[in-house]
């Protein structure tokens, strides 16, 4: 891999050479912040942990500048802060198991600009050298703009690689936004109970942000709760902690579909859904 940004960092816990420590990877996170991948891909972590033929890789895909930052941070600059930001997010790839953690480093302001294809050219070369199974991405509806732009830049880059090529699943997450609004048949549920302990250190781990000032690892806890508690109104609990998930894979099997199109028609059957139950009693 040729990477583009001078400041990216490369981080494979156990040692294993980088081609292996890629290759070996079947599921893959690329989220825009540190922290977003362990909020939003725990079920990729949590299902290759402890496997050996199953193998997470997370790829942050801007440098952390800009983050909010009170209390034991509050007098840190952001050079600081970055450094901090890209050291959590390597303790959370030792404690997840991870086959390798890539930091792209990217200021958001180059994601956001569609003719840089520098983002896009990284995070092809990426896929290239892991082909993953399974993909875990921002959702088209999140309200982050940076999580928006990265996620264009990720469909443009699987869209590079020839079809055969292309993951088997790839998945858009919660957030900066909660999916629970889908209808119940546009939804893909991660069940992301299992090793509830490690959950919580992962999302321990980013003191700078929490203890900074944004209390991330209580409330992905209570959405992924709430998730799996208000699903079915008439069956008991089948798993207490859920992700909601959008499944972007017609995206990378039709080239021509656009994502405003596709998040747009998610939002056309919530509006049907919403006419007809109210128009069922009215
Ligand atoms: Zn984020």
């Amino acid at each position: 891999m040729n990477l583009s940004r001078t400041d990216h960092d490369v981080f494979v816990p156990d040692g294993e050479s980088l081609p292996e420590a890629l290759a070996r990877t079947t599921h893959l996170c690329i989220g825009a912040h540190q922290d977003d991948q362990e909020f939003m891909a725990y079920h990729g972590i949590a299902v290759c942990f402890g496997q050996s033929d199953r193998w997470f890789t997370g790829v942050v895909v801007t440098d952390g500048g800009g983050s909010v930052r009170c209390g034991p941070y509050a007098e840190r600059t952001n050079e600081e802060m970055m450094a901090i930001r890209q050291h959590e997010q390597r303790k959370a790839a030792v404690i997840g198991e991870y086959a390798c953690q890539i930091q792209l480093g990217y200021p958001s302001r180059i994601i956001k600009d569609a003719k840089d294809e520098s983002t896009t050219e990284d995070l092809y070369q990426i896929l290239l050298a892991t082909c993953p199974e399974t993909v875990y991405l921002h959702n088209p509806t999140d309200k982050h703009d940076t999580h928006v732009a990265t996620l264009l830049r990720c469909i443009a880059a699987v869209r590079k690689l020839p079809q055969d090529a292309r993951p088997k699943l790839v998945v858009g997450c919660e957030v900066w936004r909660s999916l629970d609004w889908l209808c119940d048949a546009d939804k893909v549920a991660m069940d992301v109970e299992p090793h509830r302990n490690l959950r919580a250190a992962l999302s321990g781990v980013f003191d700078s942000q929490i203890a900074g000032g944004k209390s991330y690892d209580l409330a992905v806890t209570g959405r992924q709760a709430a998730n799996a508690t208000f699903f079915e109104s008439h069956a008991v609990d089948a798993s207490l902690a859920l992700s909601w998930c959008m499944d972007l894979t017609s995206l990378i099997v039709d080239d021509t579909l656009t994502l405003e199109a596709y998040a747009l028609s998610y939002i056309e059957r919530f509006q049907e859904e919403v006419q007809a139950r109210i128009q069922r009693f009215a």
